[in-house]
């Protein structure tokens, strides 16, 4: 905690210094821009003339957008016109009188709004604070006595901590959902007080519309519906639950100038996102390769290649096609801004930016576009990466080591005698069984690992960095715990257990290509099952 906080005063201090740095560098920009304007006006209207003007006249562009953003509105209400007027006069063949004359008093507007001072800022915004829903906190189960061992089972198996209870426990019990049951006495009351500090998922009898709309009015956020469709909470349930176990959002901010770039990509960072920051253009598909952002904030208007430029590039690859882009603009024309919808850019921020506002536009759109992505890349079953995706990643890691050097293994795992899990309890307690191991790998696994439902019963596992051997040892040890999870119906209670096959590229024989790697580890896993199931075999290992 308290180290949290000092690095907090520490971020702080350093938006402030940037801030003063900033401050700093619109007097310099102003006082320079002030100068070479009155030698420009002294000097023959010729063509060199001219585009010292559109020099300038870009100069205030920029001090248009920086302006707002450390404090100096009034500065940024002068600029913009400004620069209007300079972009004007530089286009004209001969000096026009009427804007020669608005642009001095324009140029003395920027100096006196500059003298004032800037005016108070508001503090930078807080992070968010720590709120339920973090991995560990607990899913809190109201229902009667008879139903509850039940349903604290099977949501125990969905790898979720497990509290029960009738009603809303002490403050100071954090939860990360709560399951209450329709049929409870109150039910509705009880949502009403839980839904104040949890998502609520309320087990329903009746889904009329004047039930839902009670649930509604009660804080409800999710119904599903009796007899229980496993699946459906699940689901509700990794939603709510797992909502903050990915959060910290990455993003890149692209802007030609440094002081700016780097003060957005500070406000982001104090509210709690991952940011960096490039102020020049050119490197923008390494820095996205680099960091993998959710969201790209980029600069419209950015001297030798403007955002439209850099939005067609970064659309050029297929990968980035849903990437979306967020645009900063002190832009008057419209046309340019469809212009930008057309290539895909989500959304405009007008500069000068409040930094506040800034954070919390930039977190909705990065998280929703997580939230889509996530839908369109995962299996349904599990939320883990689907066969083709987990494939191209395998590629692409593949790759990465062949490039960087590396190593990395591949574990195939299969369920056994699965057909007899569904054959006596149903295809239903089957899918929960696959849920239950797709979550028991997510949970014991590096984060950094890359999980996929590679088929029907089968999982894939990319360990990156990680030799055969140590490979085997991190799967036989998810192996051995989940085979001895007990699950739980109505009727019985049952154990599964599964078998697994490693190859790692490792070694001057290692395959290097993902279709061997792939073969590889596939032997080996017909190797264990061959053994007789509930095992881990290395690849060679005969
Ligand atoms: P082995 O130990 O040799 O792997 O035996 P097995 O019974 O697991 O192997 P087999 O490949 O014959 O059967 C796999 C079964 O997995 C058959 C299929 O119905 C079941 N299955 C595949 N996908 C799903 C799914 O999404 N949900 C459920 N419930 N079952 C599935
Ligand atoms: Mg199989
Ligand atoms: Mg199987």
């Amino acid at each position: 905690m308290i180290e949290s906080a000092a690095m907090e005063a520490e971020t702080r201090d350093a938006l402030r210094r940037m801030r003063a740095d900033g401050v700093r560098r619109l007097g310099e920009r102003v006082a320079d821009l002030t100068t070479a304007w009155k030698t420009l006006t002294l000097r023959p209207w010729d063509a060199v003339t001219r585009t010292g003007i559109g020099e300038l006249a870009s100069v205030a562009h920029r001090l248009a957008g920086a302006g707002g953003t450390f404090g100096f509105p009034a500065l940024s209400a002068a600029a913009a016109p400004l620069e209007l007027v300079l972009a004007g006069l530089a286009d004209s063949s001969a000096p026009d009188a009427e804007r020669v004359n608005q642009a001095h008093k324009l140029i003395a507007s920027l100096v006196a709004a500059l003298e004032c001072g800037a005016s108070v800022l508001d503090e930078p915004p807080e992070p968010p604070s720590a709120t339920p829903g973090e991995a560990a906190d607990p899913v809190l189960v109201c229902t009667a006595d008879a139903a509850q061992s039940g349903l604290a089972a099977l949501v125990s198996n969905l790898g979720y901590a497990v509290l029960r209870g009738a009603a809303a426990p002490p403050p100071a019990q954090r939860m990360a959902a709560a399951v209450v049951d329709a049929a409870l006495p109150q039910a509705l009351d009880t949502c009403r007080v839980l839904s104040a500090r949890c998502p609520v998922i309320l087990l329903a009898d009746d889904s009329s519309f004047e039930a839902r709309l009670a649930a509604a009015r009660a804080g409800v956020s999710a119904i599903v519906p009796k007899p229980l469709e496993t699946n459906e909470l699940a689901d509700w349930l990794d939603q709510f639950a797992s909502h903050r176990r990915d959060a910290t959002l990455c993003i890149l901010v692209v802007d030609d100038d440094s002081v700016l770039a780097e003060t957005y990509a500070m406000a982001l960072r104090q509210a709690g996102m991952d940011a960096s920051a490039i102020s020049d253009p050119s490197r923008v598909l390494d820095a996205i390769a680099g960091a993998s952002p959710d969201l790209v904030l980029m600069d419209l208007q950015m001297p030798g290649i403007d955002g439209i430029e850099l939005a067609r590039v970064i659309r050029q690859t297929r990968r980035h096609m849903s990437l979306p882009l967020l645009f900063l603009s002190a832009e008057q024309d419209a046309a340019r801004q469809i212009q930008a919808r057309r290539l895909g850019g989500d959304d405009f921020i007008a500069k000068p930016v409040d930094l506040g506002r800034l954070a919390t536009l930039v977190r909705l759109r990065a998280e929703r576009a997580r939230s889509l992505r996530a839908v369109m890349e995962s299996d349904s079953l599990t939320g883990l990466l689907n066969h083709g995706r987990f494939k191209e990643r395998l590629s692409l890691e593949l790759h990465r080591c062949r490039r960087e050097g590396g190593v990395v293994s591949l574990a195939l795992l299969d369920l056994d005698h699965f057909k007899q899990v569904n054959d006596q309890h149903g295809h239903l307690v089957g899918d929960r069984v696959i849920r239950s191991l797709a979550r028991s790998l997510q949970k014991r696994l590096r984060r950094t690992d890359v999980i996929g439902r590679y088929g029907g019963e089968e999982f894939g596992v990319l360990l990156m960095g990680t030799e055969a051997e140590a490979a085997r040892a991190a799967i036989d040890q998810v192996r051995r715990r989940f085979t001895a999870l007990p699950f739980e119906t109505d009727r019985s209670r049952f154990t599964v257990s599964f078998s697994a096959g490693v190859a790692s590229n490792a070694g001057p024989d290692g395959p290097a290509e993902a279709e061997a790697l792939i073969e590889a580890a596939d032997a080996a896993l017909y190797a264990a099952k061959r053994a007789g199931r509930d095992c881990t075999r290395l690849a060679g290992e005969g």
